[in-house]
């Protein structure tokens, strides 16, 4: 039998899991959210929680050094600066050391509590599965947005992806590394892992409101994250504006051919302008957005994040300060800073 499959009323213990939670100025939620994944954790043996700290400036990096002197367990890595949300889980993804990970949000709005549902979700055979929020404790227009960018993409531009899927995920690590180091200038997680043939599935989870503190997303970054979405993963709207542009150009054609024998009048033949001037902006618009994406992944070899301390050994590429080791205290350090005597 598959030692994945989920045997009768004896659950098939899973071999290890990392437990990774992306804080960026989390102060007023990480200590709670800590106590929380802790005590569901309980339930299994072999576990580490591995908070990943996205360049907070509001304490929460003493908070974690704190969970971390009381259990040796907790893992940190702290960024240079803030890089973004999927930075710092791809970032906890590559230094999971566990067979699976489990990414949960420090604001708690999906209870940890629900984590070993996901586990044996996945004992059932899959890779990954990600939690859809019931009765999602978002404003509307959060709601919407994810709703609308998340059906255009998956009705209209063909792309896979679970829809409605949270970041609240189990994954099998060794296929979160494949996510993140597959050649894409972000990891769009849940369009990536179905693009690699990961089997995935999704399960209803509770959510709640934040905690406390403020979420981290705004319009723009909400817009950008649509997009890249859109234009990474799907030609179809360079393909429509090249057809779209076709039929312009012949229309103009014709249009031309009327004016020349006088039979158009001024205001069609402008009008007529001003359509194909618009179509001409809109296929210049995607071609650039698509030239962006082609420099980004150009860029592969630029880190998506620098690390400026953790507590495991770190990649020299990764460390701003080039170590490769934590030094004898277990503790990868910033360098100290000497005042300049003189
Ligand atoms: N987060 C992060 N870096 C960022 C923004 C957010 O690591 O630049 C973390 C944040 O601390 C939280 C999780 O990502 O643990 C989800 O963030 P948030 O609650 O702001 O997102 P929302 O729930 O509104 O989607
Ligand atoms: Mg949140």
């Amino acid at each position: 039998m598959d030692s994945r499959v989920k045997r009768g009323a004896g659950r098939v213990p899973p071999p290890g899991i990392t437990a990774m939670v992306p804080c960026y100025n989390e102060i007023d939620c990480v200590e709670r959210a800590y106590r929380e994944i802790r005590a569901e954790l309980a339930r299994y043996d072999d576990v580490e929680l591995l908070f990943v700290d996205d360049g907070s400036t509001d304490g929460t990096l003493d908070a974690i050094k704190g969970f971390a002197a009381e259990d040796s367990r907790v893992k940190y890595i702290s960024f240079a600066r803030n890089f973004g949300l999927e930075a710092a889980f791809s970032a906890g993804f590559k230094y999971a050391s566990k067979p699976w990970t489990v990414q949960f949000d420090a604001d708690l709005q999906s209870p940890p509590h629900e984590m070993h549902r996901l586990v044996d979700k996945a004992l059932e055979g899959y890779d990954v599965v990600f939690a859809v929020r019931e009765n999602r404790q978002d404003p509307w227009h959060r709601r919407l947005g994810t709703w609308a960018h998340q059906t255009i993409a998956r009705r209209w531009l063909g792309i896979e992806l679970p829809q409605g899927a949270s970041v609240f995920r189990i994954v099998r690590t060794s296929v979160a590394h494949k996510v993140v180091d597959s050649r894409l200038s972000t990891p769009y997680f849940i369009a990536t892992a179905p693009l690699l043939g990961a089997r995935y599935t999704t399960l209803p989870t509770a959510h709640q409101p934040r905690l406390d503190g403020q979420g981290k997303w705004n319009l723009r970054k909400l817009f950008s994250h649509a997009v890249e979405l859109f234009f990474g993963f799907s030609f179809r709207p360079l393909t429509w504006l090249v057809g779209l542009s076709g039929v312009v150009m012949a229309a103009g054609t014709a249009v031309l051919a009327l004016a020349l024998t006088g039979r158009l009048g001024p205001t069609a033949i402008e009008l007529a302008g001003l359509v194909a001037v618009l179509v001409a902006l809109a296929l210049l618009m995607v071609v650039a957005r698509y030239l962006v994406r082609v420099m980004r992944v150009q860029a592969i070899g630029v880190p998506r994040y620098q690390i400026r301390e953790a507590n495991i050994p770190i990649r020299a590429a990764e460390a701003l300060y080039g170590y490769e080791t934590p030094d004898v205290s277990g503790h990868f350090r910033e360098p100290e800073v000497w005042e300049d005597a003189s």
